[in-house]
């Protein structure tokens, strides 16, 4: 997002060479400059020993996908501690072995998705109230339920990045693709 006006005094911004960046959105009256700012967000891929992974519907959602779980960073927050507290708090899940994937930019949203996967000894999952669902599925099952690819690369990015790593066959998972319901 572009700033206009300066957050801290409202001002109309100008812009000003900023070295390397170039015109940058700029408070005379604060001396300061206003960089675009995007949301960092985590996604976390959890599985278990059999190879099942977590699948979440959010309770406003009408769509008929599912996806991992994932969550918006807080201020202060690192990316991983962030992973783990969104694991706990929407499934009730401890996590070992967090394993960090890369980045993923959402442009509809402007979101810059840091990826994970997480292993998880196999339990009961304790659903958050914002969840409608929270399920462990057959990891060479989850393909046909997460949103399509564009617009969920991280989704996918992850995903692809546990079926290599777990040896299974991403031909399998994504084969019933228009099966979802
Ligand atoms: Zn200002």
């Amino acid at each position: 997002m572009r700033y206009h006006y300066c957050p801290l005094c409202g001002n109309r911004l100008t812009v000003k060479p900023a070295g390397d960046d170039g015109d940058v959105p700029y408070c005379t009256s604060c001396d300061r400059y206003w960089f675009e700012i995007f949301n960092s967000c985590v996604i976390v891929l959890v599985y278990n020993d059999d190879d099942e992974v977590i699948l979440e519907k959010q309770a406003y959602q009408t769509s008929p996908y599912r996806s991992f779980v994932a969550g918006y960073i807080q201020p202060g927050e690192t990316a991983e501690a962030c992973a783990v507290r969104e694991v706990k708090e929407e499934v009730g899940i401890d996590l070992q072995d967090l394993e960090y994937v890369g980045t993923f930019w959402f442009a509809p949203r402007e979101q810059l998705m840091h990826g994970y996967i997480a292993y998880a000894p196999k339990q009961e999952l304790v659903l958050s109230k914002e969840l409608a669902e929270g399920i462990w599925v057959p990891g060479t099952e989850a393909g046909k339920y997460l949103y399509p690819d564009p617009p969920a690369e991280a989704a996918h990015g992850i995903y692809r990045h546990f079926l290599k790593k777990r040896g299974l066959d991403p031909d399998e998972a994504y084969k019933d693709k228009d099966k979802r319901n």
